[in-house]
């Protein structure tokens, strides 16, 4: 018998192992599996199993009913776009479209609730009289270290059992690339070969007709699991819930966006993609899709390209509308992406351990000094709750929806990661989470380049006022999802903490620290003062909203000096070298995937000089023991923020006291730079092999290397 399994490729166009198991004579079996292992991962949530699910209720209907047609369904896409904006226009009202059901029967796929090797083991046991597994037909994954072992568990189970595993490229990222530079030409090639087959009509039919259907599997779903109705055990219990007002899955839907897309939505794709508001509408919003596999990277890419030409044609022709014109400007920077979006899988498909360690190791003490961690932080940033206006209707949009657009994602992360100072290793499960297209190869890469450790990566830190300011200026998108501060004036929409006591009286709420206030986001509050103007009636309707939590020019500053000082010691610089060389992206424009000029980069590697990585740590910990040398009985410098106790004993840290005196206290930056000088003029410690190159004066350790590891110039 053939396997089909079904992995994040739920769908079926361009679906290698089904236009596989569609010419095969033997008997067949579909099968997806909640794996319990995967899904106690603590990345996942309730609203990606439902995402799932209805994923798997289209792709069941489409190979038992609908047989190999997706026209069928055209009729619906504008009927979705209308959707999509109405649901829009619905956001701040909070009506949601109508709940999921799970009463589906699955008629086609075998789901089971358990581990693929137990189901693979059981079905090979109940086959084997008959012929057992011949081929098992599936894709290459490039998930987290969890899916990696069990995609390497099952590679080893084949191997074991003279199973053929067939395993087909979805993404364009090549497995064991040798070399960075071979990513481009790869990645063209998977885009060159023809999409696969979908099944006709007739080879749908001949396919249920080999169904095995009479297997006993452990943990058989007839219907979808829910984890609301827990069902699913291994999700905790508070991410069980699904959320309301996410987009749906499926092939069928995603289909419907991605057409709407390209057909109209995507003219104004470049001018409306930095702000939340126009993004929703103008931006692809098909990442759900893809990252579940309703949707393939080849075939998305293959449909634009044939829209991009029918433009040209008519551009050409000059029968182009005037509404058209920005359209192939737009399509272009949306094929951009779409290359950004294999281009960062293929970092973590070469580097499995970025979803846990630094990709520039220089950095992996940064954010990690005793005392950095600031639980009430995180937890004001993930519940939207810091005091800065923009920064919250981000984080409640993104618990909401399950979608944020690209430049407010990489504004969150840079004010927990600078501002807040917290380590992007403890946010990325909270925003993987709340991403409904989470997807750990753009995840980690992004996060860690947001948070300024990859080392190939400009530094980003973002003015969350003023992005407020530009992309929202009408606080259109704060009064959605922030509903405490509809009624504060404009001039306040940014900043409501420089309201005073009466401008917030007449607003109706409350910016404050009393902790009353701090309770709850939207939650009626008493007043502890009685302004005048306020009627007794009144006094109750007022809301509460915190003050900022972090003083953001001085965290972001004294954030900036501690990150350049790592940034700038020469280990640093050559580690990042070798990461640039392994992962950097090869494009020669000024703006690449990964924001770097390569050609600054290469002056750089001129500069390069052999260093000691201990002097980073060194750096850190002798600033915090020289803090440690001035702390009271009260109050613990730990070097990048102070700790004092609370009233209930426990560590209360305020990062801005501490920033103020880390490490830019005078007598710390007069230490650091005698001590950076001091490397500066040290002579290059050689052992008896090594080479200096005499193009770039890189020092080479490898002594039969014929050439310079960094510029390649023969020795
Ligand atoms: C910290 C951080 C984490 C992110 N995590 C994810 C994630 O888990 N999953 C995810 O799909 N995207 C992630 N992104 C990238 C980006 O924000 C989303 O892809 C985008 O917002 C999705 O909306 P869209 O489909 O309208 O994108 P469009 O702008 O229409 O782009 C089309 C597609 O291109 C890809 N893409 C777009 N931007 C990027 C990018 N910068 N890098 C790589 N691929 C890109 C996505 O697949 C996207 O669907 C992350 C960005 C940041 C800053």
């Amino acid at each position: 018998m053939e396997i089909v399994w079904l992995k994040r490729d739920i769908r079926i166009i361009d679906h290698g192992p089904i236009a596989q198991a569609a010419k095969s004579n033997r008997p067949l079996l579909f099968i997806y599996n909640y794996e319990p292992d995967q899904l106690s991962e603590h990345s996942v949530h309730g609203s990606h199993v439902a995402f799932v699910n209805e994923g798997l209720i289209d792709l069941d209907k489409q190979l038992g009913l609908y047989a190999g047609t997706t026209n069928d369904n055209d009729d619906d896409s504008s009927c979705t776009v209308a959707k999509a904006a109405e649901d829009h226009r619905n956001q701040s009202n909070g009506t949601s479209r109508t709940k999921y059901k799970y009463k589906y029967k699955f008629q086609v796929l075998t789901v089971c609730h358990a581990g693929i090797l137990f189901t693979l083991n059981s079905i090979l046991q109940q086959t084997r009289q008959n012929g057992g597994i011949h081929r098992i037909l599936t894709h290459e994954e490039t998930g987290h270290l969890k899916s990696f072992s069990r995609d390497k568990a099952v590679r080893r189970w084949c191997k074991t059992h003279s199973i053929i595993l067939w395993e087909c490229n979805q993404t364009g990222v090549t497995r064991c690339l040798k070399s960075r530079d071979d990513f481009s030409k790869m990645f063209t090639a998977f885009l060159q070969e023809p999409l696969w087959d979908t099944p006709t009509k007739a080879q749908l039919e001949k396919m249920r007709q080999r169904l095995v259907r009479k297997l006993k599997l452990y943990g058989l779903c007839e219907s979808p699991l829910d984890p609301q109705q827990n069902e699913i055990l291994q999700i905790p219990f508070e991410h069980r819930n699904d959320r309301a007002d996410r987009q749906r899955g499926g092939e069928t839907e995603g289909l419907a966006i991605l057409e709407s897309f390209l057909l109209r939505r995507g003219r104004h794709y470049s001018s409306g993609i930095s702000s939340p508001n126009t993004s929703w509408t103008t931006g692809g919003r098909i990442s759900p899709y893809v990252t579940w596999g309703n949707l393939g990277t080849r075939y998305i890419i293959h449909v634009l390209k044939q829209r991009q030409e029918e433009l040209r044609q008519k551009k050409k022709a000059n029968t182009i509308g005037a509404m058209d014109g920005p359209f192939l400007k737009s399509l272009a920077a949306f094929s951009s992406r779409m290359h950004w979006r294999s281009h960062f899988i293929q970092k973590l498909e070469s580097e499995p351990q970025m979803e846990t360690n630094d990709l520039c190791s220089a950095y992996q003490y940064l954010r990690r000094q005793p005392g950095d961690w600031n639980e009430e932080y995180y937890v004001a940033w993930s519940k939207g709750m810091t005091g800065f206006p923009f920064v919250d209707a981000c984080m409640r949009c993104l618990i909401r929806h399950g979608w944020l657009n690209f430049r407010m994602r990489a504004m969150l992360v840079s004010f927990a990661t600078y501002n807040l100072w917290l380590d992007w290793k403890r946010i990325a499960p909270h925003l993987a989470r709340v991403f409904l297209d989470y997807e750990p190869g753009i995840h980690y890469p992004q996060l860690q380049m947001q948070a300024g450790t990859t080392g190939i990566n400009a530094m980003r830190v973002y003015n969350v006022t003023k992005q407020g300011k530009d992309q929202d200026p009408d606080g259109i998108f704060i009064k959605k999802y922030v509903p405490e501060l509809r009624s504060v004036p404009l001039e306040y929409i940014h900043e409501p903490s420089k309201m005073n006591r009466s401008v917030q009286a007449q607003s109706r709420v409350l910016i404050g620290s009393d902790e009353e206030h701090i309770q709850s986001c939207d939650g009626q509050l008493k007043m502890p003062f009685q302004p005048k103007i306020a009627s007794k009636r009144d006094s109750v309707e007022f809301k509460s909203y915190p003050n900022p939590i972090a003083d953001e020019k001085k965290s972001a500053t004294k954030a900036k000096e501690i990150v350049s000082s790592v940034r700038n010691q020469n280990s640093t610089k050559r580690q990042a070298e070798e990461v640039y060389l392994k992962h950097g992206s090869r494009s020669s424009r000024n703006s690449n995937m990964d924001g770097i000029k390569p050609k600054a980069l290469s002056s750089t590697v001129k500069r390069v000089k052999i260093d000691d990585q201990r002097n980073i740590r060194t750096m850190l910990i002798q600033s915090n023991l020289t803090n440690a040398g001035n702390m009271d009985k009260k109050k613990i410098n730990t070097g990048m923020t102070t700790v004092s106790k609370n009233k209930d004993g426990q560590d209360r840290i305020d990062p801005f006291k501490a920033f103020s005196k880390h490490p830019s206290s005078e007598q710390e930056e007069a230490k650091q730079l005698v001590h950076t000088k001091e490397c500066m003029h040290e002579p290059l410690k050689k052992n008896g092999n090594d080479w200096t190159c005499g193009a770039c004066t890189y020092l080479n350790d490898k002594p039969l290397a014929p050439t310079c590891f960094v510029c390649g110039t023969k020795r």
